[in-house]
């Protein structure tokens, strides 16, 4: 009966105590600083949209994550209504001449007129030329999902507890103390690290290849039907534009921004305002007709820094101090639809260390 402690309650976190939680051997103590309901600046998930629109380079671990997301996202929305995430129609536009821009590259898969999800999600197709707006090079459509984080967090939370997970709050300056921390008392046999941005500052890990892409959002009562993405803005590099409506009554999340290395945790009034307008100019149907921004019913501005990590995520078997720990941070601005790849890939990395004995002393 291994004592497992996994630190963070993001949805790295919950999607690898989940799955761990599947396995009634494990004995799982979820331990976080902030939990579902919480709005933080050092909390990435409750930020996002969140929806499925794949960015990983072909042929890469990044891809194949994406790939093995998407059927457990669909079963989730199919079998259980109540996790809230729904299918819904989305259109995504291409500017070539967003192709150098940070929010090109980030996109650069996305947006390709011939990528590897084609056969993943359902209903892709492409749009043709004839029916592109003036600047578009290419646009295609296809069937996602979007995730009310609100709704799914919690959900995750309810999932895990009623396995027998203990989650718990806590603060943790290094990564070995998270192992006196485990529900029975008792010394965890592995650390399951899912602290996003954190992982920049905590002891035993100080990763520095972790920096921040903060994203910049404003949730509106007013729903749009489909949603949409575009490769990039003429407002700047490192603005972007998105709309999202969430299931359940999660609101309609209009974005954003992707600014490396930008900590501000405040909502910039005028990049609000150009987010606002730039999502009416994409779909008036956002408003009445004639109505500009004053026609949006706002719930809230947000700001959430994407957790994004220089070389790619870390999923990686370790061990600090004596304890074992394996990592699963830095998934940028992916962290849902890549969540169930990457935790599948840790829960596999912790049955290995489980099963190997200390590491000889040299
Ligand atoms: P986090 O959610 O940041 O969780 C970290 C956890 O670790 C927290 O519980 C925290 O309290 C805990 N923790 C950290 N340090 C400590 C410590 N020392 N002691 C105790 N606890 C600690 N992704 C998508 O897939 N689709 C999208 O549409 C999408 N849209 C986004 C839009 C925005 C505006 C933003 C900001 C992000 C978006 N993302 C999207 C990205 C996604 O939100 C992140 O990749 C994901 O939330 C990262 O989750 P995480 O669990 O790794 O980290």
């Amino acid at each position: 009966m291994p004592n497992i402690v996994v630190l963070g309650a993001g949805v790295s976190g919950l999607t690898t105590a989940y799955l761990l939680s599947k396995d009634p051997a494990n004995k799982i103590t979820v331990l976080a600083k902030h939990m579902p309901g919480d709005y933080d600046i050092e909390y990435a998930s409750p930020w996002a949209g969140a929806n499925y629109m794949p960015v990983g380079k072909q042929g890469t671990d990044h891809e194949r994550w994406e790939r093995e997301t998407w059927p457990y996202l669909k079963e989730i929305t199919e079998k259980y209504p109540e996790a809230g995430i729904h299918f819904l129609g989305t259109l995504i536009y291409n500017r070539k001449k967003d192709q150098e821009s940070d929010t090109g590259k980030w996109f650069a898969e996305l947006t390709q007129p011939d990528p590897w999800y084609k056969d993943v999600v359902p209903d892709f197709k492409p749009i043709p030329n004839e029916k592109l707006a003036p600047g578009v090079d290419n646009a295609q459509e296809f069937t996602s999902v979007c995730i009310n984080t609100a709704v799914y967090l919690p959900w995750l939370v309810g999932q895990c507890v009623r396995s027998g997970a203990v989650v718990k709050r806590a603060v943790i300056k290094h990564i070995a103390d998270a192992a006196n921390e485990h529900h029975t008392g008792q010394k965890a046999d592995l650390i399951v690290n899912c602290t996003g941005l954190s992982a920049k500052t905590l002891g035993g890990v100080m990763d520095s290849k972790m920096h921040p892409a903060r994203g910049q959002i404003v949730v509106v009562r007013n729903d749009p039907g489909p949603m949409a993405s575009v490769s990039g803005t003429d407002d700047g590099e490192t603005e972007c534009l998105y709309i999202m409506t969430r299931a359940a009554g999660g609101g309609t999340i209009l974005g954003g921004s992707y600014q490396k290395h930008n900590w501000d945790p405040l909502p910039d009034p005028n990049l609000a305002n150009r987010i606002m307008k730039r999502a009416i100019a994409l779909d008036p149907s956002l408003v009445k007709p004639g109505q500009g921004i004053e026609g949006l019913d706002i719930i809230r501005h947000g700001v959430g820094l994407r957790p994004l990590r220089e070389g790619g995520t870390r999923i990686e078997k370790d061990e600090v101090n004596g304890v074992k720990v394996v990592h699963n941070y830095g998934h940028g601005g992916f962290g849902y639809q890549a969540s169930f790849g990457c935790s599948v890939e840790a829960v596999a990395l912790v049955k290995e260390a489980l099963q190997s004995g200390p590491r000889a002393k040299l």
